[in-house]
Protein backbone atom coordinates (compact mmCIF):
# COMPACT_ATOMS: atom_id res chain seq x y z
CA UNK A 1 0.00 0.00 0.00
CA UNK A 2 2.92 2.59 0.74
CA UNK A 3 4.82 1.14 -2.49
CA UNK A 4 1.56 2.08 -4.23
CA UNK A 5 0.91 5.98 -2.69
CA UNK A 6 4.74 6.42 -3.30
CA UNK A 7 4.43 5.22 -6.75
CA UNK A 8 1.37 7.52 -7.50
CA UNK A 9 2.62 10.47 -5.71
CA UNK A 10 5.96 10.17 -7.80
CA UNK A 11 3.74 9.79 -11.07
CA UNK A 12 1.50 12.84 -9.97
CA UNK A 13 4.60 15.02 -9.11
CA UNK A 14 6.77 14.31 -11.79
CA UNK A 15 3.77 14.93 -14.44
CA UNK A 16 3.43 18.17 -13.02
CA UNK A 17 6.83 19.28 -12.88
CA UNK A 18 7.67 18.11 -16.32
CA UNK A 19 9.93 21.22 -17.13
CA UNK A 20 12.45 19.49 -14.23
CA UNK A 21 15.05 17.79 -15.14
CA UNK A 22 14.52 13.08 -14.68
CA UNK A 23 15.10 12.15 -11.76
CA UNK A 24 19.05 10.86 -11.24
CA UNK A 25 20.77 9.87 -8.07
CA UNK A 26 21.47 13.08 -7.76
CA UNK A 27 18.54 14.82 -6.47
CA UNK A 28 19.82 17.73 -5.45
CA UNK A 29 20.93 19.26 -8.69
CA UNK A 30 17.95 21.30 -9.86
CA UNK A 31 18.61 22.97 -13.23
CA UNK A 32 18.32 26.94 -12.70
CA UNK A 33 15.55 27.19 -15.78
CA UNK A 34 13.31 25.47 -13.18
CA UNK A 35 10.03 27.48 -12.10
CA UNK A 36 9.39 28.54 -8.57
CA UNK A 37 6.34 26.03 -8.27
CA UNK A 38 8.72 22.85 -9.81
CA UNK A 39 11.09 23.19 -7.63
CA UNK A 40 9.70 20.71 -5.00
CA UNK A 41 10.49 17.48 -5.83
CA UNK A 42 10.33 13.55 -5.00
CA UNK A 43 13.34 12.02 -3.83
CA UNK A 44 14.56 8.23 -4.40
CA UNK A 45 12.46 7.01 -1.32
CA UNK A 46 9.20 8.36 -2.24
CA UNK A 47 9.31 11.29 0.14
CA UNK A 48 8.52 15.19 -0.83
CA UNK A 49 11.17 17.49 -0.68
CA UNK A 50 12.05 21.30 -1.15
CA UNK A 51 15.49 21.13 0.29
CA UNK A 52 16.81 22.73 -3.05
CA UNK A 53 15.61 26.54 -3.99
CA UNK A 54 17.17 28.73 -6.61
CA UNK A 55 19.32 31.54 -4.55
CA UNK A 56 19.53 29.54 -1.23
CA UNK A 57 22.12 27.14 -2.29
CA UNK A 58 24.92 29.81 -2.26
CA UNK A 59 28.07 28.53 -1.21
CA UNK A 60 31.26 29.83 0.78
CA UNK A 61 34.21 28.62 2.24
CA UNK A 62 34.91 29.73 5.96
CA UNK A 63 38.31 28.81 7.67
CA UNK A 64 39.19 28.78 11.46
CA UNK A 65 42.87 29.44 10.74
CA UNK A 66 45.79 28.36 13.56
CA UNK A 67 44.97 30.20 16.02
CA UNK A 68 41.35 29.92 16.25
CA UNK A 69 42.56 26.25 16.31
CA UNK A 70 44.67 26.08 18.90
CA UNK A 71 42.45 28.51 21.02
CA UNK A 72 39.92 25.44 20.26
CA UNK A 73 37.12 28.08 19.46
CA UNK A 74 36.25 25.61 16.16
CA UNK A 75 33.09 24.65 18.31
CA UNK A 76 32.26 28.09 18.78
CA UNK A 77 32.81 29.48 15.33
CA UNK A 78 30.48 26.37 14.24
CA UNK A 79 27.72 27.31 16.36
CA UNK A 80 27.26 30.18 15.07
CA UNK A 81 27.11 29.56 11.06
CA UNK A 82 24.61 26.67 12.45
CA UNK A 83 22.41 29.02 14.55
CA UNK A 84 22.11 31.45 11.84
CA UNK A 85 20.19 28.87 9.78
CA UNK A 86 23.41 27.87 7.41
CA UNK A 87 23.81 24.41 6.11
CA UNK A 88 27.23 22.81 6.79
CA UNK A 89 28.26 20.64 3.08
CA UNK A 90 32.10 20.34 3.68
CA UNK A 91 34.60 20.45 6.70
CA UNK A 92 37.92 19.04 7.16
CA UNK A 93 41.07 19.77 9.83
CA UNK A 94 44.34 19.66 7.63
CA UNK A 95 47.63 21.36 7.45
CA UNK A 96 47.66 23.73 4.61
CA UNK A 97 50.09 22.94 1.80
CA UNK A 98 52.52 26.36 1.04
CA UNK A 99 50.85 25.84 -3.00
CA UNK A 100 47.27 26.30 -1.70
CA UNK A 101 47.79 29.05 0.54
CA UNK A 102 49.97 30.94 -2.19
CA UNK A 103 46.85 30.58 -4.48
CA UNK A 104 44.67 31.19 -1.57
CA UNK A 105 46.49 34.88 -1.15
CA UNK A 106 47.63 35.28 -4.89
CA UNK A 107 46.01 39.10 -4.50
CA UNK A 108 47.82 40.03 -2.00
CA UNK A 109 51.85 38.38 -2.16
CA UNK A 110 53.19 42.07 -2.81
CA UNK A 111 51.99 42.71 0.20
CA UNK A 112 54.03 43.70 3.08
CA UNK A 113 52.49 41.00 5.89
CA UNK A 114 52.36 38.84 3.21
CA UNK A 115 55.66 36.47 4.44
CA UNK A 116 54.41 36.85 7.68
CA UNK A 117 50.41 35.65 6.76
CA UNK A 118 51.64 32.69 4.97
CA UNK A 119 53.89 31.42 8.11
CA UNK A 120 50.91 32.35 10.18
CA UNK A 121 48.32 30.22 8.00
CA UNK A 122 51.02 27.17 8.01
CA UNK A 123 52.06 27.64 11.55
CA UNK A 124 49.58 25.02 12.70
CA UNK A 125 46.25 23.04 11.20
CA UNK A 126 43.39 24.70 9.56
CA UNK A 127 39.48 23.67 9.89
CA UNK A 128 38.28 24.68 6.41
CA UNK A 129 34.54 24.42 5.90
CA UNK A 130 31.74 24.57 3.55
CA UNK A 131 28.43 26.66 4.55
CA UNK A 132 25.44 27.08 1.76
CA UNK A 133 22.45 29.20 2.47
CA UNK A 134 20.63 32.38 1.14
CA UNK A 135 23.10 34.84 0.97
CA UNK A 136 25.72 33.70 2.53
CA UNK A 137 28.77 35.25 1.66
CA UNK A 138 27.51 38.50 2.44
CA UNK A 139 25.87 37.49 6.01
CA UNK A 140 29.41 35.41 6.31
CA UNK A 141 31.22 38.59 6.21
CA UNK A 142 29.36 40.99 8.44
CA UNK A 143 29.11 37.65 11.17
CA UNK A 144 32.93 37.93 10.76
CA UNK A 145 33.56 41.01 11.07
CA UNK A 146 36.58 43.63 9.98
CA UNK A 147 39.95 42.53 8.67
CA UNK A 148 41.47 44.55 11.83
CA UNK A 149 39.68 43.55 14.82
CA UNK A 150 40.53 46.56 16.64
CA UNK A 151 37.65 47.65 14.18
CA UNK A 152 35.57 44.76 14.36
CA UNK A 153 32.30 45.17 16.36
CA UNK A 154 31.64 43.06 19.26
CA UNK A 155 29.20 40.39 18.61
CA UNK A 156 31.41 39.55 15.34
CA UNK A 157 33.70 36.58 15.32
CA UNK A 158 36.63 39.07 15.11
CA UNK A 159 34.82 41.37 17.48
CA UNK A 160 34.69 38.84 20.30
CA UNK A 161 37.71 36.39 19.81
CA UNK A 162 40.42 38.54 18.56
CA UNK A 163 42.59 41.80 19.07
CA UNK A 164 45.21 42.36 16.12
CA UNK A 165 44.84 42.06 12.60
CA UNK A 166 47.63 39.32 12.56
CA UNK A 167 45.92 36.48 14.05
CA UNK A 168 42.22 37.13 13.21
CA UNK A 169 41.02 33.47 13.64
CA UNK A 170 38.74 33.07 10.45
CA UNK A 171 38.94 33.31 7.08
CA UNK A 172 35.56 33.92 4.67
CA UNK A 173 35.21 34.68 1.36
CA UNK A 174 34.49 38.12 0.22
CA UNK A 175 32.52 37.16 -3.11
CA UNK A 176 30.58 34.49 -4.78
CA UNK A 177 33.07 34.49 -7.36
CA UNK A 178 35.84 34.52 -4.57
CA UNK A 179 33.97 31.53 -3.00
CA UNK A 180 33.70 29.05 -6.05
CA UNK A 181 37.27 29.54 -6.67
CA UNK A 182 38.38 29.31 -3.03
CA UNK A 183 36.19 26.07 -2.53
CA UNK A 184 37.35 24.58 -5.69
CA UNK A 185 41.01 25.32 -4.09
CA UNK A 186 40.15 24.09 -1.25
CA UNK A 187 37.92 20.67 -1.76
CA UNK A 188 37.65 18.21 -4.04
CA UNK A 189 33.95 17.70 -5.50
CA UNK A 190 33.19 14.43 -3.58
CA UNK A 191 34.27 16.19 -0.40
CA UNK A 192 31.02 18.23 -0.52
CA UNK A 193 27.56 16.57 0.53
CA UNK A 194 24.40 17.03 -0.73
CA UNK A 195 21.49 16.57 2.27
CA UNK A 196 18.74 17.60 2.91
CA UNK A 197 18.03 19.85 5.59
CA UNK A 198 15.06 19.16 7.81
CA UNK A 199 14.58 22.39 9.17
CA UNK A 200 14.75 23.98 5.50
CA UNK A 201 11.39 25.29 5.14
CA UNK A 202 11.81 26.86 8.69
CA UNK A 203 14.32 28.93 7.34
CA UNK A 204 13.11 30.29 3.99
CA UNK A 205 9.31 30.27 2.65
CA UNK A 206 8.94 28.29 -0.58
N1 LIG B 1 46.44 40.65 7.08
C1 LIG B 1 47.50 41.04 7.89
N2 LIG B 1 47.86 42.37 7.94
C2 LIG B 1 47.22 43.31 7.22
C3 LIG B 1 46.14 42.93 6.40
C4 LIG B 1 45.78 41.59 6.36
O1 LIG B 1 48.11 40.20 8.54
O2 LIG B 1 47.58 44.50 7.31
C5 LIG B 1 46.06 39.24 7.02
C6 LIG B 1 44.83 38.92 7.88
O3 LIG B 1 45.02 37.63 8.44
C7 LIG B 1 43.73 38.91 6.86
C8 LIG B 1 44.43 38.29 5.67
O4 LIG B 1 45.72 38.89 5.69
O5 LIG B 1 42.61 38.15 7.30
C9 LIG B 1 43.80 38.52 4.32
O6 LIG B 1 43.59 39.91 4.14
P1 LIG B 1 42.26 40.48 3.49
O7 LIG B 1 42.49 41.90 3.19
O8 LIG B 1 41.82 39.57 2.39
O9 LIG B 1 41.23 40.41 4.71
P2 LIG B 1 40.01 39.43 5.01
O10 LIG B 1 39.35 39.11 3.70
O11 LIG B 1 40.56 38.18 5.67
O12 LIG B 1 39.12 40.19 5.94
MG1 LIG C 1 40.12 38.49 1.85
Amino acid sequence: MVLFQRSLIRSLVQGQLSLCAPLSGNESSVPAWCSARSRHRIDRHGCYTTSVIAGVSERTLIAVKPDGVQRRLVGQIVQRFEQRGFKLVGMKLLQAREDILSQHYHDLHKKPFYPNLLRYMSSGPVVAMVWEGHNVVRTSRLMVGNTNPAEAYPGTIRGDYSVHISRNVIHASDSVEGAQREIQLWFDRRELVDWDCCDHSSSYQV
